[in-house]
């Protein structure tokens, strides 16, 4: 009787932590729609809150001023520009990202386009610093991004209202057509002698890194390693970018939340 009684008991035993696995199961779905963008969060929240990207920030735009000093009191035969990218350059989206997190809904078209009506992406830290510098000394500065060239009036109102010089219709360069910012860059660089670039994508300084998986991405940096801190100036982007979509994820937008795991999971190096 007791070895039954014992029995039973490991039988109820049994079966509970079974029903606990499967509710862990359930409440940790994979392809729940908040489950897919709080993977973000971590990098949502270092950029939000750590002081260590504020210093990466710095870092980068003390860098850029320190080259103005070789220009200064200098002639040269066609007048001097910079080119930036906007958005994780020297303005903050990071809210649109949060809301994304928090909401578990993703990016549309129509969200990205309401939030850059609101106006309220911040400057990067150290941009504003830069740009007024670069400015008054008599560089001119491009804003070249790719936003929807739709949004040229309300990206030129925030560049304005959160006190970016130099812009207005003919210095803010959005996407038309292609996304390869390279045509954009030789319009430019036929009137102007381009003394510097900001990014926080590779592509926001050379056509080479367009399309590249990891390792190439990788191989070129090494190659052009001379030149950042130097002619390319790097900001940092943990939330989204190349190194994510055609890194990371091959150039595929095909995986499920599930493929997606796998294969950040099969890409992390253990040695
Ligand atoms: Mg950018």
């Amino acid at each position: 009787m007791k070895r039954y009684l014992k029995l039973i008991l490991i039988f109820i035993l049994f079966l509970s932590l079974g029903c606990k696995t499967t509710s862990k199961i359930t409440t940790v779905n994979p392809d729940s729609s908040t489950d897919k963008y709080k993977v973000y969060e971590q990098a949502v929240l270092w950029q939000q809150n750590a002081a260590e990207y504020k210093a990466l920030c710095f870092q980068a735009y003390n860098t850029a001023k320190l080259n103005l000093e070789n220009y200064k009191g200098k002639q040269f035969l066609r007048p001097l520009a910079v080119i930036t990218d906007i958005d994780e350059t020297v303005l903050d989206n990071s809210p649109y990202n949060a809301r994304m997190i928090l909401s578990g809904k993703g990016y549309t078209r129509e969200s990205w386009l309401s939030w850059g009506k609101e106006l309220k992406a911040r400057p990067i830290p150290g941009a504003l610093d830069f740009f007024k510098e670069a400015f008054k000394m008599g560089i001119t500065i491009f804003y070249v991004s790719n936003r929807f060239d739709a949004q040229k009036p309300e990206t030129i109102a925030n560049l304005k209202k959160v006190g970016f010089p130099g812009v207005d219709e003919n210095h803010v360069l959005l996407r038309t057509n292609t996304s390869s910012k390279e045509a954009r860059r030789k319009q430019i660089e036929e009137k102007y002698q381009v003394i510097m670039l900001f990014g926080d994508n590779l592509t926001d300084f050379s056509e080479e890194f367009e399309k590249q998986p990891t390792a190439k991405r990788n191989a070129l940096v090494e190659k052009m390693k001379t030149q950042f801190g130097k002619k390319y100036i790097v900001l940092p982007n943990p939330i989204y970018g190349d190194w994510e979509t055609k890194g990371i994820f091959e150039g595929s937008y095909k995986w499920t939340t599930k493929q997606k795991d796998s294969i950040r999971k099969a890409k992390l190096r253990l040695n």
